[in-house]
């Protein structure tokens, strides 16, 4: 089943790739397993995903000791400043950073360690009242302050856009992220670079795909790789 779902999605991104006249190396695939258990994850290892990502400090740490160590681990969801020591060191990227509170911490703790940490700044693009992140007029000013740090590393924007049974209700969502990111990227100096768009889901990511060229997009799928949760 997940063989044939990676399959899918793998040729539904091809699709949207040569519709867009973009090229499937700018995208890359996260398997979003939150909540399912090792085998799951394991049996989607097996047929070539290397980039899992988790909601939870807790449940991603976990999974990471109990996997090949290959996995680059992605943290998606909502992050509290008191988790941040628990988890810097252990991400490929951490997509979800909603506040300079949080930047600052995870600045703070990877600072302590020495290590560099990379990640994106959300943003709440269709400003929905349930959703964490920066407003998109806020996003440029909460760039320019990250661009100080030295040891966490802007490199990009990522976005939850709304529910949708038509995907094509986001197309405008993710737009207005890339062009948030070019934007950005004008006014700030090289330590924040946008280079990543993290956007697209089960429901949307087809769209997603075709409006992020030029950028390396990030799409995040879990249901239509590991069934539903
Ligand atoms: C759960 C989750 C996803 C995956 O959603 P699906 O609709 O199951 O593909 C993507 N991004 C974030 C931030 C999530 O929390």
């Amino acid at each position: 089943m997940i063989k044939h779902n990676l399959e899918h999605i793998r040729q539904t991104i091809r699709s949207a790739c040569e519709g867009a006249g973009t090229s499937p190396q700018e995208v890359r695939l996260i398997a979003v397993s939150k909540t399912k258990p090792l085998p799951k994850l394991l049996s989607a290892y097996d047929w070539g995903v290397r980039d899992f990502g988790e909601n939870r400090v807790q449940e991603l740490l976990e999974k990471k000791k109990n996997l090949p160590e290959d996995i680059r681990w992605h943290m998606i969801g909502h992050l509290q400043t008191n988790k941040v020591k628990q988890l810097v060191g252990h991400t490929a990227l951490i997509h979800s950073i909603d506040s300079l509170r949080l930047a600052d911490a995870i600045e703070a703790e990877a600072g302590k360690r020495n290590i560099q940490v990379e990640g994106l700044l959300e943003i709440n693009v269709a400003k929905e009242a349930s959703k964490f992140g920066f407003l998109p007029e806020d996003a440029l000013a909460a760039a320019q302050r990250c661009q100080l740090y030295s040891h966490l590393k802007i490199r990009g924007l990522m976005t939850v856009a709304p529910y949708t049974l038509d995907p094509e209700n986001n197309r405008e969502v993710f737009a207005k992220l890339k062009q948030l990111a070019v934007d950005i990227n004008f006014k700030t100096n090289d330590n924040t670079n946008m280079e990543y768009l993290s956007m697209g889901m089960t429901g949307d990511y087809g769209v997603a795909v075709q409006e992020g060229g030029g950028f390396t997009t990030f799409v995040r799928i879990g249901t239509g790789i590991f069934g539903v949760r």
